[in-house]
């Protein structure tokens, strides 16, 4: 868990703001230079590098993924772990596309990216391919928002059939080798071409590219393998997250086939308004009315914060409406560095709209030693 990972960017040696191009250019030429076949003396050392190399490529030519990498590196703060685990974030635009497709009963949560589109086509058919990614709307408040907050979610999910344990099969029912393809799922098929003769692969037809028939298929998943079970599910939400950023529960998702590892589920936070703050980055806003005769002589003001402390304030005398005052470091985490934004309120004074007696006609000798109206203010050349 402490084993110390180098940052990817680092890793291929290309800046920050590196595009797509330049990522793909030193991924070559440090893919090349430590491809274990071409350094036989030291294999051992040449295949982490290759390996690390290929992490980082693949984080960082994927936008979404290099988008959650730039915002939360490679573990939150109190990050899953393992493999990439740990917070991440994109933005909704990332989602372009999938939102508007129907899931049906899956309720809050859907399918992102269909199980095994990032395999390769060859190995679709055949191999072990990844379970679906998920995703759940997530809905807290804005004071779980800024402390963090454990929750725990229902969720519908595919998983593997326990009567067949996932083959799809009754259990004691004969399994049998594909007829067709011998067991392998794939077909080879010689093609004629004006260019002479073709060799191609195919996935078997018989069998789906399965390599096995089932005889007599599970009741209970009717030969699917896999049934949806409901479940429940903890979810750490780290202190300063923001709307629509994401955190990812690797495992979580749907079930891999044919030995895949499962698909993740992406937790999508969204945080419902306040009624007296705001988020602005990592500051909060808030108003605080004042009276006039603290306005003008100055006053301790008892200012809430997010946290339910209160902390107190003093303005000084002289005090305009509108205002602003910070509080270093009362603001939002940041998740992924040492930063505190700050409380920023504003002063609004309130203007009395009904006064006892004694307080007129106070008010009344107050405005005897004062002007009627102050001057108005001469605007300079540039002002
Ligand atoms: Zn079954
Ligand atoms: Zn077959």
């Amino acid at each position: 868990m402490a084993e110390q990972k180098r940052d990817y960017y680092e890793v291929l040696g290309v800046d920050k703001n590196a595009n797509e191009d330049e990522i793909k250019k030193a991924y070559r030429k440090l893919a090349k230079k430590y491809h274990p076949d071409a350094n036989p003396d030291n294999k051992k050392e040449a295949e982490a590098k290759f390996k690390e190399v290929n992490e980082a490529y693949e984080n960082l030519s994927d936008p979404q993924k290099r988008r959650m990498y730039d915002q939360f590196g490679h573990n939150g703060p109190q990050g899953f772990g393992g493999n990439g685990g740990g917070y991440y974030s994109y933005s909704t635009s990332g989602f372009d596309g999938f939102d508007g497709f129907d899931f049906g009963d899956l309720g809050d949560i859907f399918s992102i990216f269909g199980g095994g589109f990032r395999r390769g086509n060859s190995a679709r058919h055949t191999g072990p391919v990844k379970g679906a990614d998920l995703r759940y709307n997530l809905e807290i408040s804005f004071e779980e928002a800024f402390l963090g907050v454990e929750k725990e979610i229902s969720i519908v999910r595919e998983d593997n059939c326990s009567t067949c344990n996932g083959t799809g099969a009754a259990p004691g029912s004969k399994v049998e080798n594909c007829p067709r393809c011998g067991g392998t799922g794939q077909v080879k098929q010689v093609q004629t071409t004006i260019l002479g003769q073709s060799q191609v692969i195919r996935p078997c037809d018989m069998c789906h590219g399965e390599g096995k028939i089932i005889k007599e298929p599970c009741q209970t998943c009717r030969g699917k393998g896999t049934v949806k079970k409901p479940v429940k599910l903890k979810v750490k939400i780290p202190a300063g997250i923001d709307e629509n950023q994401t955190v990812a529960l690797r495992g979580e998702g749907g079930p891999g086939q044919r030995g895949g590892q499962k698909g993740d589920l992406y937790i999508m936070v969204h945080i419902k308004r306040h009624n007296i703050y705001t988020r602005q980055d990592y500051n909060v806003l808030c108003d605080v009315p004042i009276t006039f005769t603290q306005a003008t002589l100055g006053a301790e003001l008892k200012i809430p914060m997010v946290d339910g402390t209160v902390e107190t304030y003093k303005i000084p005398e002289g005090t305009s409406t509108g205002t602003r005052f910070r509080i270093k470091g009362k603001g939002f985490k940041a998740i992924n560095r040492n930063y505190e934004g700050d409380f920023i309120f504003t002063v609004e004074i309130q203007t009395p709209k009904r006064l006892s007696k004694e307080q007129r006609e106070l008010l009344v000798q107050l405005a005897k030693t004062m002007n009627e109206q102050p001057p108005i203010k001469k605007r300079g050349l540039f002002g």
